[in-house]
């Protein structure tokens, strides 16, 4: 079996209205985060580590946030595509593994959710999925509620 492991890293800044969108659920929340998308954090570090599994460069390249194209643009429909393009390569998910880190909001009542969305945008089981979340003890940028970082891991199998 062919073998892939990819991980992904991303930050959004908080500013403006609230809720924000993880893991392509809405969470209510007294800031939204600034993006040219919909600043969903956690399904961009996905992207990207599903992108670096299969050596297909990073979001930014895919969907650069100079483009009108992929203003607001929900990052549910950007993630598929790039499932596609790893599923079209002969790919398919063994386990991926998040890790939201934020001072704000609560993750934990939404965990199960967002496990849930995820499975459903990838089309695989949600005992394929893990989301953790932990804040920084109030320490650095997440810890002074500046914004939210994500970091995910995937690893990927390809029968040839
Ligand atoms: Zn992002």
């Amino acid at each position: 079996m062919n073998i892939r492991i990819g991980q992904g890293f991303d930050v959004h800044k908080f500013g403006g209205e609230g809720p924000v969108t993880l893991g392509n659920i809405v969470i209510p929340c007294d800031q939204g985060l600034l993006a040219h998308s919909d600043g969903d954090v956690l399904l961009h570090a996905i992207a990207d580590a599903l992108l670096g599994a299969i050596g297909a460069g990073d979001i930014g390249v895919w969907f650069p946030d100079n483009d009108p194209a992929y203003a607001g643009a929900d990052s549910g429909v950007l993630l598929q595509q790039v499932w596609r393009e790893v599923t079209q390569r002969g790919f398919g998910l063994i386990n991926l593994d998040a890790t939201i880190i934020c001072q704000k909001p609560k993750i934990n009542p939404h965990r199960q959710a967002i496990q849930q969305r995820i499975a459903e945008l990838l089309d695989v089981a949600a005992t394929q999925i893990n989301i953790k979340a932990t804040t920084t003890e109030e320490l650095g940028f997440t810890g002074r509620k500046e914004g939210i970082a994500a970091m995910a891991v995937v690893l990927l199998g390809a029968a040839s």
